[in-house]
């Protein structure tokens, strides 16, 4: 790609996010235009200073932003079950404190140019304090989770991409794993079990997502 196609290829993709920022704006969120993810992760230091406790729901975008060690150093309480001190057997008790959190930040598995946000989840922690709970919650999308054709083109994104990518990542025993694509499983180690799609911001809830001119998580 030489210099005249690459800068074109970035004008649309950022035309592309910023007609997701309106789209979700309209919707209700409090939709942030971000061109990289440091000024992501600068986003999130923002809209998190003065929480007591920030939770964290298992996102690979998230975590490519090193925010959790910015917040730490903060003195903020950390929630993340997926932290590698938090043993199996306490994973639960943290997902729980998530939901009342100050502050809860979370990737999505899908946004629409449309302004519709898709999430799917095994245990339901993440979709649960996406919708209603924490003092504030935070949605980080990458550009490559924006969909054209609505609601519908979200959910295969879901099953051609986020799913199987996470059940290879978190080695699940899944067909997705193994061949990677969704054969809509009964397996017990299946992810796919909770899918929220929030269609406008719900009304008692402070919810902001940055949009992030940046390929971030699956
Ligand atoms: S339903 Fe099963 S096979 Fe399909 S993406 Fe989800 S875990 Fe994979």
């Amino acid at each position: 790609m030489n210099a005249t196609t690459a800068a074109l290829h970035a004008q649309i993709s950022e035309r592309k996010c910023r007609r997701t920022v309106e789209a979700l704006a309209r919707h209700g969120f409090a939709a942030r235009y971000c061109a990289t993810a440091a000024e992501a992760a600068d986003a999130l230091v923002e809209l998190g200073a003065g929480a007591k406790s920030v939770g964290f729901g298992g996102s690979l975008s998230v975590a490519e932003l090193g925010v959790r060690e910015r917040f730490a150093a903060g003195g903020a309480e950390i929630l993340d079950h997926s932290a590698p001190d938090v043993p199996p057997e306490a994973k639960t008790a943290v997902m729980r404190r998530q939901q009342t959190c100050d502050v809860f930040i979370c990737g999505v598995n899908a946004v629409t140019a449309s302004g519709e946000i898709v999430n799917v989840d095994g245990v339901g922690n993440r979709v649960a304090a996406s919708i209603f709970g924490p003092g504030r919650i935070v949605l980080v999308a990458g550009r490559n989770k924006i969909v054209e054709g609505g609601v519908a083109e979200a959910l295969r994104r879901v099953k051609d991409v986020a799913a199987p990518g996470n059940t290879i990542r978190l080695n699940k025993n899944t067909p997705c794993a193994r061949t990677g694509v969704c054969s809509d499983c009964d397996s017990p180690d299946r992810i796919c079990r909770v899918t929220v799609i929030l269609d406008r911001k719900p009304s008692r809830s402070d919810i902001a997502v940055l949009v992030v001119d940046a390929d971030l998580g699956l």
